[in-house]
């Protein structure tokens, strides 16, 4: 619960599903708001007793907080010698910190086994939630006062509860052209459709968004105009684009004008990277861990939470991309009315996190405080940074890459920093002729600020076969070949919101993360990727 000034929210309730309607508060889980009376004897639950639960203590050793702050830059793209003189003097990172949550703590309200693994409230274990209640207010800052934070098993789960909370069948939601699959394959089986607006640098186009909602034809498209919007806002899957505030603003303005729901799924937030600096021009490194807190959360893209004074926000985060994606554990920040509903959800699907898993992310987050969690985020922000910096350097050493000038018909998203490819060597193009040295492009790209991903736009339009095949097929066999020589990345098809007007109107599109493999696989895995795309394009 936030702060008293704010507004509180607005009733939003006309947005829920036939679904969400048809709810009530489960029998049994409707009188665990008196568990927790002092003295109170309860024979009403099938409760086993905790003398029954095998573990009597849960122990772990976890890494210190500032174990990515002194890492050493191992590239060379350091941020100067005394950064690294420093790091000789600093705390011994890879010390780690036992912990260790009892069944039956001496003081009760601690963290403990008895109450985290049995049953309980969907809500979470009340040490959790408050901390995250305490962190999502300092953060993200939504701008009504009754912002309500409830658990769930992770992004994925959380927006599947919001669909069949917010959609009936034969709706439509709001997505960007390219998006993540699997929120798709959430929707498309409840008979919910997917709406694609464009895209440009930024992400969802604030125009584009207008022009489906202003021009909306419920006859034509056969469905009523949607009032639900999932988005990717930073680091999106697969684009990598990051939304700026001014954006983010435009959009909500939109939704509050058309009565859409943003359901904002963020789980790249804390990775962001900052620009790309070529390296010539690298002469400090943009490191998050020389920021002060204040500094560093003020650094980050606002959520659009920061914006939303009616409550219309369902905000998913994720501890996946922070702690680990096995610990399955995020939670929803919303209205009450909607949190009210998601619980209902819960109660009869996922109830919460697991036990282990709350008591375990808990103690993490009780051990490092807030101003240990902080400084794992910058340092996690940090590494990524670094991996992004070290994927596009190795890119610019194998290819000859240049950045395409603002007007030129390759640069799709005006406005952003596109960097175009050929293979390395000079070597004229016939076909374009009149003596000029025009490289032939295979792919551009947009240098990511935030995540995991690399969207390369291939440029087959000079390949002998544009013409015949359908692009998509190009894409695809590119894409074999590169798995045939031993590299995997993903698809562009993959994440089209619309397949048919991929095929019929964009270029092929690669994703590669940087997130995963070792900085040596990542040199490899581009050595292939050049030798077969330039093959691609030579040998048809
Ligand atoms: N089914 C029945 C018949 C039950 O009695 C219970 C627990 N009381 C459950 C399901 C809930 O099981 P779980 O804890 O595995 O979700
Ligand atoms: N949403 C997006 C946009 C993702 O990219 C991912 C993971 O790849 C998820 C959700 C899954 O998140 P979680 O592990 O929290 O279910």
């Amino acid at each position: 619960k936030g702060v008293a000034s704010l507004p509180e929210a607005i009733d939003l309730s006309h947005h829920l599903s036939a679904l969400a309607r048809a709810r009530s508060v489960s029998p049994l889980k409707n009188l665990a708001r008196y568990y927790g009376r002092p003295g109170i004897i309860s024979l009403a639950g099938g409760l086993p007793s905790p003398e029954y639960f095998p573990f009597d203590t849960v122990k772990a050793d976890i890494l210190s907080s500032d174990k990515f702050v002194s890492t050493p830059d191992s590239h060379g793209s350091s941020s100067g010698p005394l950064s690294w003189l420093l790091s000789l003097f600093s705390s011994e990172s890879d010390s780690t910190i036992p912990i260790s949550i009892p069944k039956y703590p001496s003081t009760p309200t601690d963290l403990n086994l008895a109450t985290a693994l049995q049953y309980g409230v969907a809500r979470g274990i009340p040490q959790l939630q408050s901390t995250i209640v305490a962190f999502t207010t300092r953060v993200f800052q939504p701008a009504y006062a009754d912002a309500t934070v409830l658990l769930h098993v992770g992004n994925t789960d959380g927006w599947s509860k919001a669909v069949t909370t917010l959609c009936n069948p034969g709706e439509g939601v709001l997505v960007s052209d390219w998006t993540y699959p699997s929120a798709l394959e959430t929707m498309y089986p409840q008979g919910v459709r997917a709406v694609p607006v464009r895209m440009d640098g930024q992400g969802m186009s604030a125009t584009g968004l207008r022009e489906v909602l202003a021009g909306w034809d419920a006859a034509a498209r056969g469905m009523p105009r949607p009032h639900v919007m999932y988005i990717v806002p930073v680091g999106q899957n697969p684009t990598g684009a990051t939304m700026g505030a001014e954006r983010k603003q435009e959009i909500y303005n939109i939704c509050v004008e058309f009565d859409v729901i943003i359901v904002e799924d963020d789980p790249y937030y804390f990775l962001q990277e900052g620009p790309y600096v070529h390296p010539t021009q690298r002469f400090s490194t943009f490191k998050q861990t020389d920021m002060s807190d204040d500094q560093y959360l003020a650094s980050l893209a606002p959520s659009f939470l920061k914006f939303d004074y009616q409550g219309r926000v369902v905000r998913l985060d994720t501890f996946s991309k922070t702690i680990a994606p096995g610990s399955r554990a995020g939670w929803f920040t919303c209205n009450p009315i909607f949190a009210e509903r998601l619980e209902r959800a819960a109660e009869t699907s996922s109830q919460g996190p697991s036990g282990f898993t709350q008591v375990l992310i808990g103690k993490v987050l009780q051990t490092w405080q807030d101003k240990g969690y902080i400084q794992w985020l910058k340092g996690l922000g940090t590494e990524y940074t670094r991996r992004r910096n070290f994927f596009i350097d190795t890119l610019l050493a194998k290819f000859h890459l240049e950045v395409v000038p603002a007007d030129s018909p390759h640069n799709l998203f005006p406005g952003t920093v596109r960097y175009i490819a050929s293979a390395k060597g000079a070597y004229l193009d016939e076909k374009r002729g009149s003596g000029a040295a025009a490289r032939k492009p295979l792919f551009s790209f947009v240098p990511p600020t935030s995540g995991m991903f690399i969207w390369l736009q291939l440029h087959l339009e000079d390949h002998p076969k544009f013409k015949d095949v359908a692009k998509e097929s190009l894409e695809m066999q590119l894409w074999v070949k590169l798995a045939e020589g031993g590299l995997l990345i993903g698809p562009g098809n993959m994440f089209a919101a619309d397949k048919t007007a991929s095929t019929a109107s964009y270029p092929g599109h690669f994703r590669i993360s940087f997130s995963n493999a070792d900085d040596a696989d990542l040199v490899k895995a581009i050595d292939i990727f050049a030798a077969v795309i330039t093959k691609f394009h030579q040998d048809v």
